[in-house]
């Protein structure tokens, strides 16, 4: 039997998440295809681990106090997870978010209590990028704490020393790859760091969506975009703290359609629903896989990330008229009268 030991705190539940073999990835590469299971978390994404170290780094500081506010800017999934911790802590919640994430995301956050403050997306350089307003409010709120995900290192410690030391400790120390998309890139960066400090031979690989300048950056050294993705919580046009340092031997960029294939067919296939991002780490860890096997590496194990759980995006991926209305493909079993 394979069950974890009984825990003293909800807080214990983030992390320790399963991994599973993805047989369709597997038998596309041509080597396994592990899935880690972050949507098993108690927010239902990846995005707990870093809500939990950013918050205990900054009780450890000092400077969140009994009773005080943590406010963040986020896709959703972050301000998910803070929203949980900060309430098994005793803390408030304020959460600045665009206003085109999904319907689902906004209705978890006001359900868990947070404040949820909507601002129009736009660019980092604009003043009221969403980024820039939850700093702003976090200076002007007395007791407030400002999370900074982006570039508060605590996001990828939680990665340094959860996540990689986890699928370490999963595949019995033989990995030979490592790729997932970033968003703050405090997963690439600390699965990374924390994988090639048990072994520098495992590859890690960046997978971009279209519309991110990663893959130019890494590719060319230069932050360039192009196309653009639907997307939720990954996507970067700079070099965030997080990212600085990152390992990253390789990358390759996935289409929205190459992702929606994969969360198809991981749907379908093998009874696992999931964001846009999880299908593109999927798309990119078959990538990876090839390459490893025709590089000659034998017995070839690729680990990636299964972000957070597709209840979150019915209104949108799992939407026939949503995907149309994006000039996306859809799902069969969704044409259905
Ligand atoms: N997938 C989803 C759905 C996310 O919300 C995020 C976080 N924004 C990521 C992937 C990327 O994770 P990270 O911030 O660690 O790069």
């Amino acid at each position: 039997m394979n069950i974890t030991k009984p825990f003293g705190s909800t807080l214990d539940l983030i992390g320790n998440t399963p991994l599973v073999l993805l047989k369709g990835p597997s038998e596309a590469a041509g080597c396994e295809i592990w899935g880690k299971c972050e949507f098993t978390n108690p927010g239902s994404s990846v995005k707990d681990r870093a809500a939990l170290y950013i918050v205990r780094d900054a009780e450890a500081r000092g400077e969140l106090k009994p009773g005080g506010t943590v406010v963040e800017g986020t896709a959703g999934n972050t301000g998910i997870g803070i929203a949980l911790v900060a309430n098994a802590r005793g803390y408030k919640t304020v959460i600045v978010m665009p206003d085109n994430q999904s319907q689902e995301k906004m209705d978890t956050l006001r359900a868990l209590g947070a404040e949820l403050v909507l601002v129009p997306p736009t660019k980092f350089a604009d003043p009221n990028h969403f980024v820039h307003t939850s700093r702003r409010l976090a200076e002007e709120t007395a007791g407030a704490v400002w999370a900074n995900q982006f570039d508060n290192i605590a996001n990828r410690k939680a990665h340094i020393e959860g996540t990689a030391p986890e699928l370490w400790e999963q595949l019995e120390g033989r990995i030979d790859g490592f790729t997932c998309a970033a968003g703050t890139g405090g997963t690439i960066a600390g699965v990374g760091m924390g994988l090639k400090a048990f072994d520098e031979n495992v590859r890690i690989a960046l997978t971009d969506p279209h519309g991110a300048a990663l893959y130019n950056y890494f590719a060319c050294g230069e932050l360039k975009a192009e196309g653009s993705s639907v997307a939720e919580g990954i996507g970067q046009g700079r070099i965030t703290a997080n990212l600085e340092g990152a390992p990253i031997d390789t990358q390759y960029r996935i289409s929205d359609e190459e992702g929606l294939h994969w969360v198809g067919r991981l749907l379908r296939e093998e009874g696992l629903c999931l964001g846009l991002s999880s299908g593109i780490n999927v798309a990119g860890a078959i990538e990876l896989g090839k390459q490893l096997v025709a590089d000659g590496r034998k017995d070839v194990r690729v680990a990636t990330i299964l972000c957070d759980t597709g209840f979150r995006y019915l209104s949108t991926l799992y939407n026939a008229d949503w995907l149309r209305s994006k000039g996306l493909p859809v799902f069969e079993w969704l044409e259905r009268d």
